[in-house]
């Protein structure tokens, strides 16, 4: 009914920027290569994600809209998760809590639309354009007050928009984001990283510079290692790039990015003998293992892993690093 659909739909949306985090990590599902984030007042009014993926068929929309419904996997297979989504909760989330429309295009086919509006699903209408998927989410929380007054200012719900955007960009060094800012007359962007080329640490130290600034990637170490089955990549800070707090510091695991207290241990440990304890080094690093020895499933919204060998990653986390320190005559 529609009051528990609500309160299931605030554990995977609680702010504008969860809504961003889930309709651009099924934008990267569907392929796209180019991904446009236009908010208003802080995601409150208005989020339109725009991408040329592979599109979802005029049949298929009111499916999209079931709750529990994903074309990712087959129920058989929730261990072995591959792609961002995989519960099928985030669009009829969306739906429950603001006014969503859905204009899809697959290739070879006309475009159609469906809206959804405090749960209610409308017809399937045709639509104009040319490819991809445009979802716009407006007034977001406008039935549940209580929940709208838990957000915190536009400036400070554009910056948590802007932190999803910058660390699925940092996980997709081969797609093109933009973030624009549509808040009154004078559209702006506020975060814009073109597609990189070339292989994927090539890509990924491209992206870097971009996202974490040209410093960061001038004054890093490759990293590179692998352990049981754990492969670790990235790139980690030299000790004399180094920083007063530990926000700098990113995960990924598995391609999704991660907050985990896990990588602010490793790092400390990695830099015990060249940083004192205020310091702290930026690192980007990606650990990939097969999806059953970690459970990213913990809890829709937050970005938290479980590892079957928490030691194990740990470990590969602190030695790879010093290694690579050491080659670089630390
Ligand atoms: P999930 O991502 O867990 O499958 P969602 O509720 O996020 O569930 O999305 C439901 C389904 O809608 C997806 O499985 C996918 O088939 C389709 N879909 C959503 N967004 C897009 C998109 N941008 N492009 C193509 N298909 C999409
Ligand atoms: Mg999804």
């Amino acid at each position: 009914d529609a009051a528990i659909n609500r309160i299931a739909a605030g554990e995977v949306v609680e702010r504008p920027a969860s809504a961003v985090k889930e309709l651009v990590e099924n934008a990267i599902d569907a392929g796209a290569m180019r991904i446009t984030i236009d908010v208003a007042d802080g995601g409150k009014t208005l989020i339109r994600v725009t991408d040329d993926g592979c599109g979802i068929a005029g049949d298929d929309l009111p499916l999209a809209l079931s709750r529990h419904a994903t074309s990712k996997i087959d129920g058989s297979d929730l261990l072995n998760i591959h792609t961002f989504g995989f519960r099928g909760e985030a669009l009829p989330s969306l739906g429950a809590v603001g006014r969503l429309n859905i204009t899809s295009r697959v290739p070879g086919a006309a475009a159609f639309e469906i809206n959804v509006e405090g749960g209610h699903v409308g017809d399937v209408r045709p639509a104009a354009l040319n490819a991809g998927t445009v979802i716009t989410l407006r007034d977001l929380f406008y039935a549940t007050p209580a929940r709208l007054k838990f957000l915190r200012t536009d400036r400070a719900e554009s910056q948590a928009i802007g932190d999803v955007i910058k660390r699925l960009a940092m996980a997709e060094p081969f797609v093109r984001f933009e973030l624009r800012d549509v808040s009154g007359d004078a559209p702006r962007t506020t975060f814009r990283a073109e597609a990189e080329t070339g292989d994927m640490f090539d890509a990924l130290h491209g992206r870097l510079a971009t996202v974490l600034g040209r410093e960061f990637a001038d004054n890093s170490l490759k990293i590179d290692a692998e352990r049981e089955g754990l492969h670790l990549t990235g790139y980690a800070a030299l000790p004399t790039y180094s920083r007063g707090s530990a926000v700098a510091q990113y995960l990924f695991v598995n391609g999704r990015p991660v907050r985990d207290k896990l990588l602010v241990g490793a790092l400390r440990g990695a830099y015990f003998d060249f940083l004192s304890r205020d310091r702290h080094p930026a690192a980007a690093l990606f650990l990939d293992c097969d999806p059953t020895l970690v459970d990213v499933n913990v809890h829709p919204a937050k970005s938290e892993v479980r590892f079957r060998d928490p030691g194990l990653a740990r470990g590969l986390i602190v030695s790879a690093l010093r290694h690579a320190l050491a080659d670089a005559g630390h």
